[in-house]
């Protein structure tokens, strides 16, 4: 019997393709509900995500299950930057009409004399494409809140197509004037009609059984036998993991101490999210922005009510902002700190105020994204390794421990159908 672990959309998706293949399996999830990072939460009526989540899949099989899961919206990937109280349209460096002339000409001349070096870490590679003045105040301030470190200690090996690269004709039209094309790097956003970016596992889901409240607590690799927080045991042919990593290894039963080492070199930032619900419906401007100064603690907020109007009762709307923390960029405050400094900071930033407010609600996600510092690839080099002499399979974001969006996760689950 497969036994999977995690019931976030990668092991559904194993749990999916295994039994379409006609394997059998037991799918265990430790939360009371599926869905991982793709689940959301409801507060009067005011429906959350965790996270932005939007769809911008171009993989053929993920578009499928996605569509025949739900009916779904599709946006045009509209989004904004909020920089020194401006608000300037996405990605910057295209739109660049709103600064002043004396930060334009300094992003225009470092642009054109911006170093062709080869790039060893990330910083090195924001200056060969941005040049000095645009990535100490764009992506290297983000970088900071986002990815909780300097853009000097993170590498390449996650870039790929996020970026979208000006030529200098793209950067010298956006300073003289507003631009009405998008140079988004995805053509357009999906989004479910009701239910949340979840709903986009139904099809998956309706299908399969999911063992929800089942936490594994212990693996025992001799006996091929995984132990659950509620006393029951059960015992496996193959083991299927989406568990992140540095908790995954912990469960190992006598797991040598250079693996759990490993694993405390592996890094994640967690979220703190704070979710709030206005008692009128024209709050939110943008679907969702990215913000950079760093006085204003979270790196992004966005809104669940312009994703769909049925995340809002009728007549409200919704934001969710997006705060980022990790073991190298330690809390600045905690729940009632941040949530009274999203008030005050949104009130500056002319996004609400506060008697608006229906609803506030403060949570925490403790794996959000998987840091790309220098030790990571070594790290989960040594730790997938054992993991392949044990025979567990690792699937998904916090199992492959990479920057994948919610489709590579669902593939990646699905590869094991390809796995002896
Ligand atoms: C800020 C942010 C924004 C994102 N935005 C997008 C987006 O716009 N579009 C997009 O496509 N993707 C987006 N993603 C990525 C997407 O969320 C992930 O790729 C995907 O949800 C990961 O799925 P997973 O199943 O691999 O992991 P998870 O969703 O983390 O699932 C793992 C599951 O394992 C469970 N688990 C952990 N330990 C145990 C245990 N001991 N026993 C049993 N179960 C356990 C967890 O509770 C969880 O449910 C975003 C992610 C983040 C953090």
């Amino acid at each position: 019997m497969n036994l999977i672990l995690g019931g976030g959309i990668a092991g559904i998706s194993a749990a999916y393709h295994l039994q379409k293949n006609g394997k059998a399996y037991k799918l265990c999830e430790k939360n009371h509900s599926w869905g991982g990072l793709c689940d959301n939460f409801t507060i009067s009526g005011f429906l959350f995500d965790y996270f932005v989540h939007l769809s911008f899949t171009t993989n053929d099989c993920v578009k499928e299950l996605f569509s025949q899961s739900t009916p779904f919206y599709t946006h045009n990937p509209l989004a904004y930057n909020y920089y020194k109280g401006k608000w300037i349209k996405h990605p910057a460096q295209n739109n660049l009409s709103p600064l002043s002339t004396d930060e334009k000409i300094r992003i225009i001349q470092d642009f054109i004399n911006k170093p062709v070096s080869n790039p060893q870490n990330y910083e090195e590679w924001l200056l060969v494409q941005f040049g000095d003045y645009f990535t100490n105040n764009f992506p290297s301030a983000y970088t900071r809140k986002y990815w909780t470190a300097n853009a000097k200690d993170l590498g390449l090996d996650w870039v790929g197509e996020r970026f979208s690269l000006p030529e200098l004709s793209d950067i010298l039209r956006g300073a003289f004037e507003e631009q009405a094309d998008n140079f988004y790097y995805a053509k357009e956003m999906r989004y479910p009609v009701k239910g949340g970016y979840k709903a986009f596992l139904n099809k998956m889901a309706d299908q399969i059984d999911i063992s929800v409240n089942k936490e594994a607590v212990l693996i025992d690799t001799d006996n091929k036998q995984v132990e659950f927080s509620d006393g029951t045991k059960e015992y496996y042919t193959r083991l299927v993991s989406s568990v992140p990593l540095p908790e995954l290894v912990k469960l190992i039963k006598d797991c040598p101490a250079s693996i759990l080492d490993a694993g405390k070199e592996l890094t994640a930032t967690s979220g703190q999210l704070v979710s709030i619900g206005f008692n009128r419906p024209d709050i939110p401007q943008y679907l969702w922005a990215y913000i950079y100064d760093e006085d204003i603690f979270p790196a992004r907020v966005y809104s669940p009510s312009l994703k769909s109007k049925h995340n809002a009762p009728e007549g409200k709307s919704s934001l969710q902002f997006e705060t980022y923390c990790s073991k190298y960029s330690p809390k600045k405050c905690n729940g009632d700190g941040l949530t009274s400094h999203i008030i005050e900071k949104g009130e500056r930033m002319n996004l609400f105020v506060q008697k608006d407010i229906d609803v506030i609600d403060y949570r925490e996600v403790k794996y959000a994204n998987v840091v790309f510092d220098h030790k990571r690839q070594k790290a989960v080099s040594v730790i997938h390794t054992y993991l392949q002499n044990l025979g567990i399979n690792y699937i998904g974001r916090f199992g492959e421990w990479d920057y994948l969006w919610s489709d590579q996760s669902l593939l990646s689950g699905m590869d094991i159908i390809n796995y002896k």
